[in-house]
């Protein structure tokens, strides 16, 4: 590393709060499925910001619709209506077939609102304020304290008191434990269809279809965090189109702007009419022009390049590549995931594999501390992923 870097790092050491523990690496720009750092380093990038660059880094489209979007007008507030919102609002739905959206500037503060319409909903139910929220273990859902709330991981959630919303946790794929949760009071239930922080479970089709069933039944919501697993990654737009098993309610973030901050939560006309109205919810940024002009470009790239069949295309040929490495080294027990959102499970910590990957310019990322993900950018070749098997093979046989 350049002294200039480690400056650099020392600085941001002092100044900034200490609540990551950072690669080494200051990132500058990046190109396609390349990053680069300060110093000119080039890395394979599995990771893409956390499943957020779909398309990969420096795209030229998209940053030209980001740049003429700038020069018209960036921020108006919800006071008013834009153009870039009107069209990604109508796309979303179009791509999600839900019928309403509400725009925010994050996963968690989808899953807030997400959070609130149920509440609501069941409040204009039946008129009290004692709803309960059944979520899942291993679920991840965002930092703020509605998502915390709900968020399947004690260690997250006990430092911080009294949450919010009365939350009980079931187990995925587990119907039995969903069932025996729910009371009179039951207002919601939350899962990702695909987990991704938690490590890469996936709801099996029998487990959604038995929960929507018992929403049906009970008057119940479903709603799905798509914030992850959305956005084409699993091989569909979202991931319960797989098996057309719809929620009520639903989130979507990360490579909805891919790379703009943005977020939505959606909901059904019966939902929408049934929950949040004027004076309950809001949000400064939330849907601005430049927010929104980023989800619209990305929207329509995503149908006329058919990222979604590419994915469909390159997946299987990484799965057999994962594949090919638990039958290979014992240190692997598996392969969890689906499409572009994999995960290789170990039998041990998996910091030093990502760490030598790093040193040999491949860019990952864990789940949890047992699990490298694979989130890369949905564009990526046949070629890419041998280039990034090259780099991680050698960095798991020298464990
Ligand atoms: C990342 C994530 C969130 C939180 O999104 P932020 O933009 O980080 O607030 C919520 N739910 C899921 C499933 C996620 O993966």
């Amino acid at each position: 590393m350049s002294s200039e870097m480690q400056e650099m790092i020392d600085q941001a050491e002092k100044d900034l709060l200490h609540t990551y523990n950072r690669y080494q690496i200051v990132l500058d720009h990046g190109d396609g499925v390349y990053l680069y750092d300060t110093d000119g380093k080039k890395y394979l990038d599995f990771m893409a910001g956390i499943a957020v660059f779909a398309f990969g880094y420096n795209c030229k489209e998209y940053n030209d619709a980001l740049k003429d979007q700038i020069d018209k007008v960036i921020h108006t507030s919800n006071y008013f209506y834009n153009e870039p919102a009107i069209k990604a609002a109508h796309m979303l739905r179009k791509v999600s077939g839900m019928d309403r959206v509400f725009f925010t500037n994050s996963g968690a503060e989808a899953v807030e609102g997400a959070l609130k319409a149920a509440m609501k909903y069941g409040y204009l139910g039946d008129g009290r304020t004692d709803h309960e929220i059944i979520a899942m273990n291993h679920s991840f859902h965002g930092r703020t304290y509605g998502a915390l709330s709900v968020t399947g991981n004690e260690h997250y959630r006990e430092p911080f008191g009294q949450m919010c919303c009365n939350v009980k946790f079931a187990d995925l794929n587990c119907f039995d434990s969903v069932e025996a949760l729910v009371t009179d009071r039951t207002s919601a239930i939350i899962m990702e269809v695909v987990q991704g922080e938690g490590g890469l479970f996936c709801a099996s089709e029998e487990f959604l279809r038995k929960c929507r069933e018992l929403c049906d039944r009970k008057d119940i919501l479903l709603i799905f965090d798509e914030v992850q697993c959305g956005m084409g990654r699993t091989g569909h737009m979202y991931a319960w189109q797989k098996f057309g098993i719809k929620p009520d309610i639903m989130t979507t973030a990360k490579a909805l702007g891919c790379g703009a901050p943005v977020g939505a939560f959606l909901m059904t006309e019966k939902v929408a009419q049934n929950s949040l109205v004027a004076g309950d919810h809001g949000t400064t940024y939330g849907g601005n022009p430049l927010a929104c002009a980023a989800v619209a470009k990305v929207l329509e790239m995503f149908e006329r390049i058919d990222i979604v069949g590419h994915v469909n295309e390159i997946a299987p040929y990484l799965e057999s590549k994962l594949d090919g490495l638990v039958n290979k080294y014992v240190c692997i027990t598996g392969r969890r995931g689906r499409g572009l959102m994999q995960g290789l499970v170990f039998d041990r910590p998996v910091g030093q594999i990502i760490k030598t990957a790093m040193d040999n310019g491949l860019i990952l990322i864990n789940a949890g501390s047992d699990i490298i993900r694979f989130v890369p950018p949905l564009i990526i070749t046949k070629a890419d992923v041998d280039a990034m098997i090259a780099i991680l093979e050698p960095a798991i046989a020298m464990q």
